[in-house]
C-alpha cells in the first residue's frame, strides 16, 4: 500500500501519521492534545454519560480533516488515549 508522503526542510520524505480517533472513556481531559494541536482538530465536548459523571468535559477528535499527521497529539497524551495511522494515497 502507497501512504502519503511529507517532505522535511531538509528534502527528506517522510511518513505522516494521522489522527483517527480518541477514546472519550479513557481521556483524562488535561487539554495536551489540544494545546499541541496547531491545526483545531481537538474540541471538548460533554461526556455523552455526563449526568452520571456530574457534568464532565471530554475531548474528541472533531475535524480530522484539518490534521496534517504530525502526531504531537498522540506522543504527549499521558493516557496514552489517541490513535494516529498513516493514510493510503
Ligand atoms: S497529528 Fe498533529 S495535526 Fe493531527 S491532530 Fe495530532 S497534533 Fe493535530
Ligand atoms: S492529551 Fe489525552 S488525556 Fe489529555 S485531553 Fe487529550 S486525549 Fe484526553
Amino acid at each position: 500500500m502507497e501512504y502519503i508522503t511529507g517532505i522535511t526542510a531538509s528534502g527528506g520524505s517522510w511518513t505522516p501519521a494521522f489522527v483517527v480517533r480518541s477514546n472519550i472513556n479513557d481521556c483524562g481531559c488535561c487539554g495536551k492534545c489540544f494545546k499541541s494541536c496547531g491545526r483545531g482538530v481537538f474540541e471538548y465536548i460533554e461526556h455523552p454519560n455526563s449526568d452520571d459523571l456530574c457534568g464532565a468535559k471530554v475531548m474528541t477528535v472533531a475535524h480530522p480533516e484539518n490534521c496534517i499527521g504530525c502526531s504531537a497529539c498522540a506522543r504527549g497524551c499521558p493516557k496514552k488515549n489517541i490513535e494516529c495511522e498513516p493514510k493510503a494515497r
